[in-house]
């Protein structure tokens, strides 16, 4: 035995503990020199120092959240007592077949739903995010040309498409094209027929697309491509838009991710965890990755022999937890998720109508669950940009919506208000918005400044990128 922690006080007044414990198992060189400073407080101080840090976050429980493309919809509750059950969480993933039914019943059933509502024919719950799914997907397209003796090297996206699905196919060795969009706002397929060749092993879709905008042509669209014997990828983020009133099938894709932590309703932001389960026609089946899970009429079980699978993507079987979460909300709502996405296109559209008049709309077209601004008018007038918006709603107890982005819209907000919110908020916010507004014509220099009352004020965006410090010293 060696005594590691002297007696010692501070300078804040705090004592530590006098400790003696067997170090005799630590090599010598993890061992510290001096105490380690762990100081005694109090339960009530440590709570309040908890709380305090919580309340310097945001959450949708604390205020409006229109981050577009994000589906910052409400998580029920409930939901995170099912997933908290002892039979849920004291499951070890090892575990044989027989042992947890249970638990495989409901990623099965949950495959059997999201089937259901996506029109494919198999579904992987394995990706932990939406990207995740894209990678996923893209390995599976990859592997399926592969299979085929076809080497087909270019993937088609549009240019109002999400980062994450360029850099998705890149990292499965495809070389990417990108196709305009056209004066809607919408694919424009005169130009993916110029770029179109034997080439192309597939085109990544979002539909509706970033701006929130229908992809009108998308029956046309999966036609040249069939023709042309390349795939259909849909990017599944924007989902929340047509739950009950269409599908991915329907529209003529081959591959398709959700994002549960969108749609679903399970918990998002703060890095996760999510989930992006990827569903399949019947042709990709073989190709997904293993273990799937199956029902033989008696018993639920994990199948790993599919003849072409891509592998394993994720260790075990996905984010378990956030499945339970997903599979709660699916049974809570049945029929009404049609209404939920009734919901969210009527809200996005109210804001739109609202917002138009004050800041402008490039593409006036009617939209799906959100919308993209432009404060192109303001910046170049009053030298007002949309970051300034951006950190000016912050002072107003409001997330700011997506900005930057779609990258087709120059200064773009992307407002994305969801089903969960009632019409007083989105006056609220309405209120909000006019009031920057106009600010940045009588006052632009509050804006210039803002935010005000964060806890943390502006960052350098860039910084960490360029120069990151990964070491733990202080
Ligand atoms: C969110 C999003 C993704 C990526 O999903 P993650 O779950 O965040 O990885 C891809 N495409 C679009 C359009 C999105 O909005």
């Amino acid at each position: 035995m060696k005594t590691i922690f002297e007696k010692d006080t501070n300078t804040d007044g705090i004592t530590f503990i006098d400790e003696e414990i067997s170090v005799d198992f630590i090599n010598e060189k993890f061992l510290r020199d001096t105490s380690c400073n762990l100081p005694n407080v109090s339960e009530l101080e440590v709570l309040r120092h908890y709380k305090e840090l919580s309340d310097r976050n945001f959450c949708i429980e604390k205020g409006f959240y229109p981050l577009g493309s994000c589906t910052m919809k409400y998580n029920p509750k409930v939901n995170e007592l099912l997933s908290s059950l002892d039979e849920f969480t004291n499951l070890h993933p090892g575990q044989a077949d027989d042992d947890c039914q249970g638990a495989l019943e409901l990623m099965y059933k949950l495959q059997e739903a999201l089937k259901k509502i996506t029109g494919m024919d198999a579904i992987t719950l394995q990706p932990a995010a939406g990207a995740h799914g894209e990678l996923t997907g893209m390995m599976i397209i990859k592997k399926y040309f592969e299979v085929k003796g076809e080497h087909r090297k270019k993937v088609i996206v549009p240019d109002s498409a999400h980062g994450t699905n360029p850099a998705s196919a890149a990292l499965c060795g495809f070389e990417i094209v990108s196709v305009k969009s056209n004066d809607k706002g919408q694919v424009d397929v005169e130009d993916l027929k110029s770029i179109i060749d034997s080439d192309v092993a597939a085109i990544m879709m979002t539909n509706p697309n970033t701006l929130g905008i229908f992809e009108e042509n998308v029956l046309e669209i999966s036609k040249i491509m069939h023709e042309n014997g390349s795939l259909l990828y849909y990017d599944g983020a924007n989902f929340n838009a047509i739950m009950g009133y269409t599908n991915p099938k329907l529209m003529g894709f081959d591959v398709v991710h959700l994002n549960l932590h969108k749609t679903f309703a399970t918990p998002h932001g703060g890095g996760g965890p999510g989930a992006g389960p990827v569903g399949v026609v019947d042709n990709l089946k073989d190709f997904l990755p293993v273990p799937v899970v199956d029902f033989d009429g008696r018993k639920y079980y994990r199948k790993y022999d599919l003849q072409h699978s891509i592998g394993n993507v994720r260790d075990f079987y996905g984010s378990f937890g956030v499945l339970i979460k997903a599979y709660a909300y699916i049974l809570m709502m049945g029929e009404n998720l049609k209404d939920a996405s009734e919901n969210a296109v009527l809200n996005a559209n109210y804001l739109k109508e609202k917002l138009k008049k004050y800041y402008q709309l490039p593409y006036d077209l009617p939209c799906m669950h959100e919308f993209v601004l432009s404060g192109e008018d303001l910046k170049h007038k009053y030298g007002i940009s949309t970051l300034n918006i951006a950190k000016a709603l912050m002072d107003e107890n409001t997330h700011p919506p997506t900005v930057y982005f779609p990258l087709i819209v120059h200064e773009a907000m992307m407002i994305e208000p969801t089903e969960s919110e009632t019409k007083a908020r989105m006056d609220e916010f309405v209120d909000v918005m006019v009031k920057i507004y106009n600010e940045a014509v009588k006052n632009p220099e509050n804006l210039i400044s803002a935010p005000h009352n964060t806890p943390v004020k502006r960052v350098d965006e860039t910084l960490a990128a360029r120069h990151p410090d990964l070491s733990f010293n202080e």
